[in-house]
């Protein structure tokens, strides 16, 4: 392909793209088909020959599309949402022209400089505590992360390796290995499973803390159970804390934490995957009220902040924690600015050594939404989520499993756990709409949550209307 042939190729593929988007929800919103069925639709091994471009988008169609679930269609309502926008896709576009691989700043000024300054944009919206603002001095700041799993593996470890230089300054004839064995971590019983599999990866005890009627973890859980280990000889020194969990949005008492973390030299880290997109309006900041205690704090643009996979934003409050942690310097990736003090190298804060220019999509929709609009966008959706509690509520034979804070309702029909099951099975056969279940109090529970840009109140209408239908169905059943 040369270049004339990139530009009309290119605005084809634009409209295909503006087409698929505008037209999604005419689409079944979840594939009907069996695992393996794409190996028969095509050759079982690549071209000799070059092909034509018009027989690989035929292919879309034929082999790619049947096997899409449609995670921006207005009637899709599982996980939490995929943040998209055109901006954030144009600008991704362009990330992929320049296709920078941004380790350090000299491999890419821009790429490091426009992330550290849409970070310290991105904090400000938030009403971060200064500390965590990187400015031209700060000894705090941001990074691009790809996802919620890899920052709090990346506070873990960053955790794991001040807490064993802090234990050899008082015990020197400790191994690391040694010290690793006796450290221990804490998070929610609802914390989401990226937390213990970081345990898992750091190699480090991980304990549950139970929540309360909310699903909340308050400090009085936290405090028993680190007095229990401290007496047993083993080490606190990691709690990860939820703003949002993933089963209910419920939000992990911070304020509460917080003291008990610092207090007892343990990093206090916290996973807002879903919520912190919220913490932009005014109305919703209280929820971060305790942040001021934490290390680090993460949440991702991506879900619910208009920008496309991949942009998981985290911010420490002193960036040596997490340099130190990981530092790594071979000749080939050295530069005549390192050492100046100016300059961020954004290897040493991740795992991989490669990143993508993701701070594009921020500068872009950060500019073209304005605070205003971003703000326009949470509110409409959290105001989506009431209406369809409003619905659910005003039908007896359902009830609401938890509060309803923002975009996710959590609710089932009265009765067992089966009945339950059996109305998710036919919801997910229908292919009108899409939900998964969470599991709350041992209660089977079906999770709404509103997730694409284009959702509006009619698409709530129709799926409780489509959801009372089959409810009916479901009950005219014999031995339902
Ligand atoms: N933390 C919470 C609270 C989540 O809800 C999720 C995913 O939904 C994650 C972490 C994992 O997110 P990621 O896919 O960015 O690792």
């Amino acid at each position: 392909m040369d270049a004339e042939e990139f530009r009309r190729r290119g605005k084809e593929m634009i409209d295909y793209v503006a087409e698929y988007l505008e037209n999604v929800e005419q689409r079944p919103v979840y594939p009907d088909l069996e695992p393996g069925y794409l190996r028969s639709l095509i050759p079982s091994e690549a071209p000799l020959e070059p092909e034509s471009y018009e027989d690989i988008m035929k292919d879309m169609e034929r082999v790619i599309m049947p096997g899409i679930t449609h995670w921006h269609s207005p009637y899709f309502f599982a996980y939490f949402p995929a943040a998209s926008s055109y901006p954030a896709m144009l600008a991704d576009m362009l990330s992929t022209a320049i296709g920078c691989i941004g380790f350090s700043w000299a491999a890419s000024p821009a790429c490091t400089e426009l992330e550290t300054v849409m970070l310290d944009w991105l904090g400000k919206m938030l009403q971060l505590p200064e500390s965590f603002i990187a400015g031209t001095d700060g000894q705090g700041g941001g990074v691009i992360q790809g996802t919620a799993s890899e920052a709090t593996l990346m506070s873990l470890l960053a955790a794991r390796c001040k807490a064993v230089r802090r234990v050899q300054t008082y015990t020197s004839d400790k191994s690391e290995v040694e010290i690793f064995s006796q450290l221990v971590a804490y998070t929610s019983e609802q914390a989401h499973s990226s937390v213990e599999r970081a345990a898992l990866i750091g190699g480090v005890m991980i304990r549950k803390v139970p929540t309360d009627s909310n699903y909340a973890v308050r400090g009085d859980s936290l405090k028993k159970m680190v007095e229990e280990d401290k007496a047993a000889g083993l080490i606190p020194f990691y709690v990860c804390a939820t703003l949002g969990t993933t089963p209910s949005c419920a939000f992990d008492q911070i304020t509460e934490l917080g003291p008990i973390c610092n207090g007892e030299n343990m990093w206090m880290h916290i996973d807002a995957a879903y919520a912190g997109s919220a913490f932009i309006c005014p109305e919703f900041r209280p929820l971060l009220n305790g942040i001021e205690f934490a290390d680090s704090f993460n949440f991702n643009p991506h879900k619910w902040l208009l920008v496309n996979f991949d942009c998981s934003a985290m911010w420490v409050k002193k960036r040596t924690d997490i340099i130190g942690a990981f530092k790594m310097d071979p000749l080939y990736l050295k530069h005549e600015n390192q050492e100046s003090g100016l300059v961020t190298d954004y290897r040493h804060w991740q795992i991989p050594l490669g990143r993508r220019f993701r701070s594009l999509k921020l500068w872009f929709v950060f500019r073209m939404y304005g605070l205003q609009g971003l703000q326009a966008h949470i509110r409409k959706q959290v105001a989506l989520a009431k209406e369809f509690e409003s619905l659910v509520r005003a039908d007896k034979r359902f009830e609401i499993c938890a509060e309803v804070v923002l975009g996710l309702v959590c609710f089932r029909l009265k009765g067992s756990n089966e009945l339950n099951q059996n109305l998710l099975k036919k919801i997910t056969n229908s292919r009108e709409i899409h939900l998964v279940p969470c599991q709350l109090s041992g209660r089977f529970v079906l999770r709404f949550v509103i997730c694409a840009r284009t959702t509006e109140s009619r698409h709530i209408q129709q799926a409780w209307q489509h959801i009372t239908q089959l409810t009916f169905e479901l009950l005219q059943e014999p031995n339902h």
